[in-house]
């Protein structure tokens, strides 16, 4: 098929030309003596991504998905209480995780649509005067639903009831796309991924973790071997690893943050969420409806939207893919078939953008779903239109 697949999933995300290149490498040796001069950089500036100073980087060949074990078992000892809170598929799966581990896991049950219930979590940590929950765990971005939460409140419930649990954070598709502060917010372990806002293929599960957790783990005592962290701070601190590690993948990683460190991460936020702010202005544009139920839910890379009774998602993502070569997300689990989600993260920009909600409403009306053509890719433009830079007066001077 000519021209390119256009990518707008939340996750896998298009991966830059240079950061393809960076990795189009011959294999080396990663028991080269000048090796420390790559890696030790690598490590203190992926810590710039987390904000944090005291804190620690550990990269891992894995997904996400291994990002969140290193980070329970690591920490946690078996029958350890923690309370999370599940409103999406992917939430929903780190509880699995810490239920299959053998940890006492209160889980709240709340409304997709919705994130962590700050309010509950108060209530509960103020009542738990033993101490006795170890973990407490925040979906910052819950990719299934197009929704995320409020990291720092979570940390203030924490600090209110003077609470001495590890704060859990999962910020597999919000780090390097939308704020995320370990240190300001005292996050204890926070897990992260390759193929999200870092713009490389999968393979790296990047967790960072504060002094605390990093304490706990000299005592915690759930199994681990791969994912020991104290065979990687042995190799780590003189700049090698304890098993042969992906280079190609930490080469890209290495191109990535230069990338990122170039626009300026408060630029990237901000990009982010005009994308993000131009895609609800289409979706509302197109008569739909959010999955997020309130603005304060609004995440700034996935925007999941509700089809109208009696249309199936599903074949809306079918039918963009089959007759234009666009790949948007389809729900998962609850949501299957309800909805279709679009991802605005990564490697981005406004026309790749409007092409993107042009063949989203083109497939849906192609199904039959009653939407005006051009209306959503119209409202976008003009939000676009409106918020670009330069503004027009200066680009007339460039
Ligand atoms: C993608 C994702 C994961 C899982 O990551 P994998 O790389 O697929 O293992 C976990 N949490 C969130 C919020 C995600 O978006």
């Amino acid at each position: 098929m000519p021209g390119r697949n256009f990518l707008f999933i939340p996750g896998p995300t298009n991966i830059p030309d240079r950061i393809n290149r960076a990795m189009h490498l011959a294999q080396e040796d990663m028991r080269a003596p000048d090796l420390p001069n790559f890696t030790k950089p690598l490590y203190e500036d992926m810590k710039k991504v987390f904000k944090t100073t005291t804190g620690r980087v550990f990269i891992f060949p894995a997904s996400g998905t291994g990002g969140w074990e290193a980070g329970i078992a690591n920490t946690l000892s078996p029958g350890d209480k923690v309370l999370m809170s599940g409103f999406g598929h992917f939430s929903n799966l780190w509880i699995d995780m810490c239920q299959r581990w053998g940890l006492n896991v209160q889980a709240l049950e709340v409304d997709w649509g919705e994130g962590v219930p700050v309010e509950r979590y108060a209530e509960i940590l103020k009542a738990d005067r033993k101490h006795e929950i170890k973990g407490v765990f925040a979906t910052q971005n819950e990719t299934a639903t197009g929704v995320a939460s409020d990291v720092k409140a979570v940390r203030k419930a924490l600090d209110d009831a003077s609470h001495p649990a590890l704060l859990f954070v999962d910020g597999v598709s919000s780090v390097a796309s939308m704020d995320f502060r370990m240190d300001e917010w005292c996050v204890d372990v926070c897990v992260s991924g390759s193929q999200k806002g870092l713009m490389l293929p999968t393979g790296l599960g990047i967790i960072c973790m504060s002094q605390k957790a990093m304490e706990a783990a000299k005592t915690a005592k759930l199994p681990r071997c791969f994912f020991d962290i104290a065979d990687q701070i042995k190799s780590n601190d003189m700049g090698f690893f304890p098993y042969t590690p992906p280079m190609n993948l930490l080469r890209g990683l290495r191109e990535s943050l230069n990338i990122l460190f170039e626009e300026g991460l408060e630029n990237v936020f901000a990009r982010h969420h005009r994308y993000a702010e131009a895609t609800r202005a289409a979706v509302k544009a197109w008569g739909l409806k959010l999955v997020a139920k309130e603005p304060k839910w609004y995440s700034d890379t996935i925007s999941a939207v509700f089809v109208p009774e009696g249309f199936n998602g599903t074949e809306v993502v079918r039918t963009a893919y089959r007759r234009y070569n666009l790949c948007l997300s389809i729900g998962l689990a609850k949501v299957a078939g309800k909805i279709f989600r679009i991802g605005h993260l990564g490697d981005m920009n406004e026309l790749m953008l409007l092409a993107a909600l042009s063949g989203a409403e083109m497939a849906m009306r192609d199904i039959g779903i009653k939407v005006e053509a051009g209306s959503g890719v119209a409202a976008a433009q003009e939000y676009l239109r409106a918020s670009a830079k330069p503004s027009v007066e200066e680009a007339r001077k460039i």
